[in-house]
């Protein structure tokens, strides 16, 4: 029994595999999502294959009160030990910076760093040992776009992994000494339906020749960083962020 684990976008790709592994691994699992219930239901239930708890739960990560709500809902299972800032947007109409809607990148930003701000703060309030917790793990989603920079397809889904890495850095300094530990993984290209939802369902094919494996990776390959993020097996880590991107 490893506590409960509150995963966010856990309906689908990277966070739906990240579900699966940690409810193998012994966690309760809260599944949240935004928009459809159905596929998040579907993880809460092969979660409950391995004989663990879980609950869907829908929150707009970008809404303070979605994430209280969350968290509320998660505590119903047992003391929340685990958060996996996973849930992310792009915009999904890859383009050049001077072709992007303002908004597009309002909506990007708020979601993928004010969503993760959020679940973090949440988090240190019920785990830091500053606020009577018992202690837990974080560990946030990058992407390797942190550092290529995106050009041509998403430069501010690129700067808005780049918050989470500094959010990670410096949140893992703030809590380090309160039993709370904080890390990133920042996964390459993976097989999920993130490219074919930015209208780019080529984009994997074009671009397995620039990675030096040659090859995509699976969700199921990040699921593994990160829940050795999440164990014991790191607990001397934090403040770290893991590279799952084939070399590339
Ligand atoms: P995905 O297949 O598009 O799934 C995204 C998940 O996030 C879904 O469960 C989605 O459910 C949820 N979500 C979206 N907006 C949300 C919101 N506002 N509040 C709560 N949940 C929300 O994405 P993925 O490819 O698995 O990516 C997962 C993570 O890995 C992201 O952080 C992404 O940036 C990162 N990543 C992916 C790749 C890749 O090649 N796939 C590469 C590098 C990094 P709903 O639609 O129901 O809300």
């Amino acid at each position: 029994m490893n506590g409960v684990l509150i995963v966010t976008g856990g309906s689908r790709g990277i966070g739906a595999a990240i579900c699966e592994l940690a409810a193998s691994r012994g966690y309760d699992v809260v599944v949240n999502y935004s928009g459809d219930p159905v596929p998040a239901e579907d993880v809460a239930a092969r979660v409950r294959e391995h004989g663990r708890q879980a609950v869907s739960v829908r929150a707009d990560v970008s809404v303070e009160e979605d994430v209280r709500a969350l968290f509320d809902a998660a505590a119903e299972l047992g003391p929340v030990t685990a958060l996996v800032n996973n849930a992310a947007v792009t915009g999904n109409t890859p383009g050049r910076l001077d072709a992007y809607d303002v908004e597009v990148v309002r909506r990007t930003l708020d979601v993928n760093v004010t969503g993760v701000f959020l679940c973090c703060r949440e988090a240190v309030l019920r785990m830091s040992t500053r606020y009577g917790g018992a202690g837990g793990a974080i560990v946030n989603v990058s992407s390797t776009a942190a550092r290529t920079g995106s050009a041509g397809e998403w430069v501010h889904y690129a700067a808005s992994k780049a918050a989470v890495d500094t959010l990670t850095f410096g949140l893992a300094q703030e809590v380090g000494g309160e039993g709370v530990r904080v890390n990133a993984v920042r996964p390459g290209m993976i097989r999920t339906g993130l490219h074919d939802a930015a209208g780019l369902p080529d984009r994997l094919d074009r671009l397995a020749p620039s990675i030096p494996m040659g090859r995509p990776g699976e969700p199921a390959e990040i699921a593994e960083a990160v829940l050795f993020l999440l164990s014991p097996a790191s607990s001397f880590t934090t403040g770290a962020v893991l590279e799952a991107g084939g070399g590339r």
